[in-house]
This record gives C-alpha cells, structure tokens and sequence, in this order.
C-alpha cells in the first residue's frame, strides 16, 4: 500500500538540516510519497523508521517471473483494482495444458500447434505465453518424459503440475535452465514441495480451497524461506472465481494484507453440471484479476478472442497505440494511384489499409502525427487539421511521387474540405466514406 507523505513525514528526524537536499523533512517526505527521492538520501533516518519505510515501500503484490529458454513472464506487482485509476502492468499468461498420459506423440503435435499459433492485431503479435505440463500417471519418469517432450518443441515458460513431490522433483530436473512455476504446495506435501522449490530456487504455486487456509499456507512457506509464491484459490464457475480473485486483489491492495500478496493462477475448467463456458470464464479471469490462467485446449478460435480482449484491457489507457506517422505503400502504388490521408491510432491505420490491401487496389496511405488518436477524437482535440495533414503531404514527398493532384480525406472531417483547400493549393480534395469498410466501394466508383 503507498504511504502518504504525512505518514513518511512523521518517520524522519524532523531537523530540517537540509542534508537530503532539501529544504525541510516534510519536503524530503513529499518527494519520497512521489518516489522522486531515496530514502538513503537521509543519513538520520533511524534503523526502526527504516525497516517500517522499507516494509511500506514492498510492492503489494509481489512480482513473479516465469522463465523459459525463449524469454520470461512477470506475473503480479499490479497497484490498482481499476484500469482507470492508472494502468495494468503484467498481462495475464495464457497457458495450454497437456497431460504426461497423453504419450510423447501426442503432446507435442498439440504444443507444436500452439507454439506455432501467432496473429498480427494491429500490428502487435498475439501469441501463447506457455504450457502446463499436469502429471496424471503420477509416475515420475512418464511426468519427466512428458516435460522434456515440451521442451524440446517449445522454449515457452512452463508450469509444472504434480501432487507428488517426487513426480515435481522429476518434471524440475527436466528444465534445468530454465524457471518453472511448481504447481502446487498444498496443506498435505507443502514441506517437500517447499524445500524443492528452494533447492532449485522455483516459483512454488500454493493451493488452498478457501482464501483463509490459502493465507494460512503462505505464511507458512515464507517463513520456510520461499517468497515467490503464486496463489490457487481453486476457484470453480463464474461467481465463485469473481468473488475470490476480487477478494485476493482487494485484500493485498487495500489492506497490504501480506499473506494474499501474490499473482493469481486459475483454471478455467468447465465444471460438472456444463453451464459454464470455458472460454467465457476464462474471459473473466483476464478482466479480473488471474495473473497465469491455464486453458484446458488450444483452438485457435477461443484463444484469439482471448487473446485479443487481455490486450485491450492491458493496454494503457493513458498511452494509445499508435503507428509511426509517414508514408505507406499499399499493394505497390504507381503514379497514377489514389491517396488516402488518416491519423496514426493503430486501430484506425489498421482499419483503413486492411481494407485498401483488401481491395487489391494499389494506394498511397499518408498518416498524419495525430498524437495516435483516432480521426474524430482528434479532430475534436486539434490533432488532425488541414495543417497538420498538409503537412503530413509534405514531409512524405507526396507532390513529387503522383502525377494526379486528388487527396482522399475520411468522410468524419468532411468539415476540412474547404481549408485543405487553401493550404494544399492545386490538390484536389475528396471526402472519402466515414468508415474504412466502404473504401473499396469508394474507391470503384470515384477513383477513375
Ligand atoms: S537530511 Fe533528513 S533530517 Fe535533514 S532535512 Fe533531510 S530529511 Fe530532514
């Protein structure tokens, strides 16, 4: 939980000395409240005040990282309940489960598959994040084979799933290099699960089926040594699950309740009676508030959706996604081909040259520098006017690569004609359609 200025005001000396480099402790306190100072900047702060700033100053929700030979995952160190209030920093990870009874063969036709799978969405590539490999034989040699057949197909973070430690140890001497997630302690083999996860220095999952024996067992691990810990409040259906993720998040960020403190895994399993949809729970967890979620398969045809709506709500809704501003050849333009001006907001590039590429007609697509807002919001907010696409014009050389003098403008600034006008003497200016779904049409029946 952030600590106030007040609160860090009433720890310090109070001597105004000035040492810190600044004029007053209060001051020195404010600047620290907006971590525009350290605390070591003080030589008089007192070691109990120290450990009570350093204890405040532990991130509520501890950051886990998940490693593979491809890269690595962070899980958790999120600071608000709500995306508005400022951002959401560590995209959930989407994870495809197999199970060590399926045969070699069989796991890696399915990892191959999900590994492979990759779309483009607006120009950010959307993929898996990794595998949960589950021991079903429970037989420690069939789980160790099964996590190196992974292996060798993928280099995506795994989770390893055991109840028996033995299995556990088998499946984490296969990913030597690497860093698994051990899922999971629970209250009957958390001792050795524990002291493997130690010994191999891993993410150790705990598994609790209610948040007090889940708080109960982390408190008892950490004091076994081990702090990269994530949470399974076995959460089953839609309420349920939104009632225990809310009540982890909420506790650890609210009330610095430490035993709560870490990233969430969950299973969005169908349950028995088959009224819950997967993939909508799934949906669920990415809103609220699962850091690592294993699905139960891999169709393309739920994870993209899935995939799509965690990037929607882990984007930064202070920092819109844009494109470079400049120049785009559309299906190799010659000098006789039409010209299309719109804003740098990915989605609104992203609309308007897939659908010229998709029309087969070759194009000039100028994007403004609109801040990346769309055409209307930035319209409305002075970022996309006759001068800044005049402009646009200009910097991209457009006079000098067509020898036809029409600009194709979107019909939301129809409003910008008569001004484009004058500052683009000589260019003749059409209103294209409103939406990017009606320019092949546009282009049929105005660009001769
Ligand atoms: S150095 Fe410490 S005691 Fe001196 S003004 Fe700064 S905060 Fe106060």
């Amino acid at each position: 939980m952030a600590v106030t200025g007040l609160e860090i005001y009433k720890l310090l000396p109070k001597t105004n000395c000035k040492e810190c480099g600044f004029p007053t402790c209060l001051a020195f306190a404010m600047k620290l409240a907006a971590k525009q100072a350290e605390l070591k900047q003080c030589p008089y702060v007192s070691e109990e005040s120290k450990a009570k700033l350093e204890a405040a100053s532990t991130p509520p929700i501890r950051l886990v990282t998940l490693a593979g030979e491809g890269g690595k995952l962070e899980l958790g160190n999120e600071t608000v309940l709500f995306r508005h209030e400022k951002t959401f920093y560590h995209r959930p990870g989407l994870f495809i489960r197999v199970k060590d009874s399926d045969g070699v063969p069989s796991i890696q036709e399915k990892v191959k598959a999900a590994d492979a799978f990759k779309v483009d969405y607006v120009g950010i590539p959307l993929t898996v994040d990794g595998f949960a490999v589950e021991s079903i034989s429970g037989d420690p040699a069939t789980f160790e084979a099964a996590v190196k057949a992974v292996r060798e197909v993928s280099k995506r973070p795994l989770v390893l799933m055991a109840s028996s430690p033995e299995a556990m140890a088998a499946g984490a001497k296969a990913c030597t290099g690497t860093s698994p997630l051990l899922h999971a302690a629970d209250e009957k083999n958390w001792e050795a699960m524990a002291a493997l996860a130690k010994a191999n220095k891993l993410p150790l999952a705990v598994r609790a089926p209610t948040l007090e024996k889940l708080a109960e067992l982390t408190d008892k691990i950490r004091q076994a040594g081990l702090e990269d810990l994530v949470l399974d409040p076995e959460v089953v259906g839609y309420s349920d699950t939104l009632l225990a993720l809310t009540q982890v998040r909420r506790l650890a960020l609210k009330k610095n309740f430490r035993p709560l403190g870490y990233p969430v895994i969950a299973f969005p399993r169908t349950a028995t009676n088959g009224k819950v949809d997967h993939v909508v729970l799934a949906a669920e967890m990415i809103a609220k508030y699962a850091s690592l979620i294993v699905l139960d398969r891999f169709d393309p045809a739920e994870i993209y959706p899935l995939l799509v709506l965690r990037q929607n709500v882990y984007t930064d809704p202070q920092k819109p996604i844009q494109v470079q501003p400049g120049l785009y050849e559309i299906n190799a333009p010659k000098d006789d081909s039409p010209v299309l001006v719109t804003t740098n907001f990915s989605i609104t590039y992203f609309a308007v040259s897939n659908e010229v590429e998709g029309s087969g007609w070759p194009g000039w697509l100028v994007v403004a520098d609109a801040e990346g807002m769309s055409v209307l919001t930035a319209w409305a907010a002075g970022k996309f006017d006759a001068d800044r696409i005049a402009k646009a014009m200009k910097n991209t050389g457009m006079e000098g690569k067509v020898k036809h003098r029409r600009v194709i403008i979107p019909g939301h600034v129809a409003v910008l004609s008569g001004e484009l006008e004058e500052v683009l003497p000589g260019w003749e200016i059409l209103v294209g359609p409103r939406e990017a779904v009606d320019i092949p049409n546009f282009l049929k029946a105005m660009w001769k």
